[in-house]
């Protein structure tokens, strides 16, 4: 068995790996670059009306040979570990015809971004990965983990092939609410392995206390027990961890929690996955719809499922007579203001966010 790292050992995100045998070539992860080569801000604007050999000079694209569009095909299969763009984000690159691994969260997710954000990829020959069993790719057998991170259904992957075990662990954590699975891995990890591959993003950051999503649920609820009328949660919506716990934190403390349509959407689709997902018609829940959501959906079955949350609909004239809520911005900040506006007496409005959505800076302007 052979591994090549074409991109992750410098630097955070931008993972891909090569593994082959004699018989089979696949590659693991295929993820946008977070950092530019001098360690800038990725900035994905760069791709726009550049050639894959464009690309490739500028070290963005990998060199991996037979990956590409119009190249002869020469991997088997592409693996991806989970949906967050620094793993799969150069999807839109690859030869039609490579078959892309992945779990059916991951599917889902990179589908629903493909309606509502100007992350699209075009065409996904996609094979839904069955997480609690082994397959093979030619001459490899690979296992998948699912494990706990911010990414919904994320997978770990042992890979056998020619006697030998790899280990590619993925983005993983054991704070998240599938922590059990961290603490599981620990008691039995697989055995026999003769290459680990691991992610290293918190590695040299120190001891810092990092609060699981208990605290964190609990700390939102002390938050809306201080009283103020409304908190805005800026979170991603595709984090469902972060936000079955603020969820839990309204129900609790008796808040409205109030969600966008994008977000609704991405919980409705995920619930055939999971039934504790909390859904647009669930106790608490009210769906605020924001214009800018509708204008990107082109996609009349998307339209036709949008509209049935019309009847958890809440707007701003409710919003403001209504008691406790907590109204959730996404990441999307940027229509921020605007709603601010809108709210009747913000005095005293807490703000709470969650690490990533880190573009609050305009509000110290305000
Ligand atoms: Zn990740």
């Amino acid at each position: 068995m052979r591994i090549i790292i074409h991109r992750g050992t410098q630097e955070i995100g931008g993972s891909c790996v090569e593994v082959s045998t004699d018989k089979t070539k696949i590659l693991i992860d295929f993820g946008i670059p977070l950092v530019t080569a001098t360690k800038e801000p990725f900035d994905s604007k760069v791709l726009t009306g550049k050639s894959i050999e464009d690309l490739k000079k500028l070290k963005i694209l990998p060199d991996v040979k037979g990956i590409y569009k119009g190249e002869q095909k020469e991997i088997d299969a592409l693996l991806v570990s989970h949906s967050h763009p620094d793993h799969y984000g150069l999807l839109n690159y690859i030869h039609p015809e490579i078959p892309v691994y992945l779990s059916q969260g991951a599917k889902e997710l990179i589908e629903i971004s493909n309606i509502f954000t100007p992350n699209k990829i075009k065409r996904l020959n996609a094979k839904v990965i069955n997480t609690k069993k082994s397959f093979t790719i030619g001459g490899l057998t690979i296992t998948p983990y699912v494990v706990d991170h911010s990414a919904f259904d994320a997978l770990a992957f042992l890979i056998e092939g020619e006697s030998k075990r790899l280990f590619y662990s993925g983005d993983f954590r054991g704070h998240g609410r599938k922590s059990i699975l961290f603490k599981q891995m620990l008691r039995n990890p697989p055995k026999d392995i003769d290459c680990l591959l691991m992610e290293g993003t918190s590695l040299g950051r120190g001891e810092k206390l990092c609060r699981d999503e208990n605290m964190v649920q609990k700390r939102i609820q002390e938050i809306l027990k201080e009283g103020g009328n409304i908190t805005f949660l800026f979170v991603s919506s595709q984090n469902i961890d972060r936000i079955v716990s603020a969820y839990k934190a309204c129900l609790t403390t008796n808040s409205i929690f109030i969600i966008d349509v994008y977000t609704a959407y991405i919980l409705e689709r995920l619930k055939k996955i999971s039934r504790n997902i909390p859904q647009f018609d669930w106790r608490n829940i009210r769906v605020k719809f924001y214009d800018n959501h509708y204008k990107v959906i082109t996609n009349k079955e998307s339209l036709k499922t949008i509209y049935l949350y019309r009847k958890s609909k809440i707007d701003f004239n409710e919003i403001n007579s209504s008691g406790r809520k907590v109204l959730m911005m996404g990441r999307d900040n940027l229509i921020f203001p605007k709603v601010l506006r809108r709210i009747n007496n913000p005095k005293g409005a807490k703000i709470i966010y969650s690490e990533g959505c880190s573009k609050l800076g305009f509000l110290k302007n305000r």
